[in-house]
């Protein structure tokens, strides 16, 4: 068989009536077909006239069957790609999102901004793609982040492995297990000085919804499930991140475009200034930030 029909039957297959699984049953074929041939998509579609071998093709067929069975396809292909970089993913984690880009991108304006070596901290970092894009392009910032699941660490602490360099001038990125900000409320910025930043992108989805989210698609609960309204882990880390960071300094949080009110009160509460919400690719209010006063 050729990888032309191997695709074809791929497609055909991933959009069958009812199967519903995959908007992209092409896009979709391609990138299992290219895995189960251990090249790129690319490189794929530039060899369609050539065969696929045996193994290869049940390789395939059985990676089509679980995309059918509606398996993200981050989860099939073990990557994500996130900030122009490719992390590691599996059930473990949240899949990233593109939306989440937006907490990368003010991170570093906000943190250049500050004129002074910075040091950040993200809460639920899940697979760590936000904090180690952070520190894939601010080599001297200190990073650090924290989660509440151990498994979801140990696919943060394997991209770390995969993705930073030993030598970077900011040190290793440390990684700890956190109730949101638990222990730096403690003992914020472990050197006593404070965060110049403080990041996260807790979960937000109402329970209900958040259990039929993850039952669908597979992603642990525990990343998704924001409690009756979505809010319960913002209404103790926003006073949490305020304690935590040095005066001048950056809470950054990602939520559902609908939060973004109740988010600005939360932050006024707080006692945070500068309070404002910026907006993803859609156009839609998807990170609240405020500024820690410098005298309060
Ligand atoms: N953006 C995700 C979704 O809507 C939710 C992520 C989260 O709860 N942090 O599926």
């Amino acid at each position: 068989m050729t990888r032309r029909d191997a695709l074809r039957e791929g497609v055909r297959i991933l959009a069958e009536d009812g199967a519903g699984a995959t908007d992209s049953p092409s896009l979709d074929a391609s990138l299992l077909l290219a895995a189960a041939l251990a090249t790129t998509k690319e490189g794929l579609l530039a060899s369609l006239p050539e065969p696929v071998p045996e193994a290869a093709y049940a390789a395939y067929r059985e990676l089509v069957e679980r995309r059918r069975r509606g398996v993200p396809i981050a989860y099939i292909l073990g990557r994500k790609a996130f900030w122009g970089y490719d992390f590691i993913v599996d059930p473990r984690v949240l899949i990233p999102r593109p939306d989440t880009e937006l907490l990368v991108e003010l991170g570093l304006s906000l943190g250049d901004g500050l004129g002074r070596p910075v040091s950040l901290h993200e809460a639920c970092t899940g697979s760590g793609c936000v904090a180690l894009s952070l520190a894939l392009e601010r080599p001297s910032w200190r990073v650090s982040a924290s989660d509440l699941s151990l498994d979801a660490l140990a696919v943060a602490q394997a991209n770390a492995a995969s993705l930073l360099s030993p030598t970077r001038p900011g040190g290793p990125v440390e990684l700890f297990q956190a109730d949101l900000l638990e222990p730096l409320e403690a003992n914020p910025g472990k050197a006593g000085i404070g965060y110049d930043l403080v990041l996260a992108n807790p979960p937000y989805v109402e329970s209900p919804q958040a259990v039929d989210l993850s039952t669908q698609w597979g992603e642990p609960l525990l990343a998704l499930d924001g409690g009756a309204d979505g809010l319960a882990p913002y209404r103790r880390l926003i006073p949490q991140a305020f304690v935590s960071l040095a005066p001048g300094g950056w809470l950054l949080v990602e939520a559902d475009p609908s939060q973004a009110e109740a988010l600005a009160i939360l932050f006024t509460e707080a006692g945070f200034s500068a309070i404002k919400s910026e907006h993803d690719l859609a156009g839609l209010a998807r990170v609240t930030l405020g500024r820690k006063p410098w005298a309060t």
